[in-house]
């Protein structure tokens, strides 16, 4: 099974998204595709006098921004891609957190920072009968950053963490590969010179972070990568939207997590 996860800035481009999904098809066996998309969730929520909120970096989802993230999440960008897929002759299906159960996860605490409509979830909060039940229907599944509390509330929650966590628990059935493809080559050792750094290990991780040289939106994708490969996750990649056969097969493209 190929976990897939792409990032924001492929979702948030049409050409890139089609050169990634043109890619994605190449590639065989069973495939489940996640997905975030919040500049456009920003673009769309400026338009609707719903302007970001930002506390730390991290989007505040507060009841307005869940509408927006739900409409641009759950319904434009997940809906282009499984159009685009199905022009491409794959057959995809479009499922939030909260279709079929497939995602359950538990509201944020508000202490010390009130997130929000955010969901945190662990390797139980995935369905994967479930799961299993649409892979054998040879569809891909399409998953946006959207989960459900099981008391009637959708959350949003990082599209890295579903990544990680839903590889982790479909691990327990299946040989399962990771993979984060962005607009870099892999990590880089040098941000400027582009330097990939071919295989990371946590000490060279953790030396990297004190370094600075990993900063931003590359640290917690970067945990959730490493907690995926320590907890039964077979290969972990991270490397460029554009070759994903390449970045699954060949061991010189992008950086894998060891
Ligand atoms: P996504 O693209 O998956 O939505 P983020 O934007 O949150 O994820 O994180 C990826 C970003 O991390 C890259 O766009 C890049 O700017 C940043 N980054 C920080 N440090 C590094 C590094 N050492 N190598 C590559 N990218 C890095």
């Amino acid at each position: 099974l190929h976990v897939v996860k792409i990032g924001g800035k492929v979702v948030d481009n049409e050409g890139s998204l089609e050169s990634f999904l043109k890619s994605f098809v190449k590639v065989k066996g069973k495939k489940v595709l996640i997905h975030g998309g919040g500049k456009i969730a920003t673009q769309v929520g400026l338009k609707l006098g719903v302007p970001p909120r930002m506390e730390k970096g991290r989007r505040i989802t507060d009841r307005d921004t869940l509408e927006v993230v739900t409409m641009v999440y759950g319904g434009l960008v997940n809906r282009r891609i499984v159009a685009m897929l199905q022009g491409m002759g794959e057959s995809a299906i479009g499922l939030t957190g909260a279709d079929a159960n497939l995602i359950q996860a538990k509201m944020r605490p508000k202490h010390p920072v009130d997130f929000g409509y955010v969901g945190d979830i662990e390797k139980e909060s995935i369905n994967v009968d479930m799961v299993q039940k649409i892979l054998d229907l040879d569809l891909t599944l399409v998953l946006p950053a959207l989960t459900h509390d099981g008391m009637g509330n959708l959350l949003n929650t990082n599209a890295d963490t579903i990544a990680a966590t839903f590889a982790i628990a479909m691990a327990e059935h299946f040989d399962v590969s990771l993979n984060f493809c962005f607009e870099e080559n892999g990590v880089l050792s040098d941000y400027y010179k582009k330097t990939v750094v071919s295989k990371l290990d946590r000490p060279l991780y953790e030396q990297y972070e004190k370094d600075g040289v990993v900063f931003t939106g590359m640290l917690p994708k970067l945990q959730n990568a490493f907690n995926a490969k320590e907890s039964g996750v077979k290969e972990v990649k991270i490397g460029h939207f554009q070759n994903l056969e390449d970045l699954m097969n060949d061991n010189q493209q992008g950086t894998t997590i060891i």
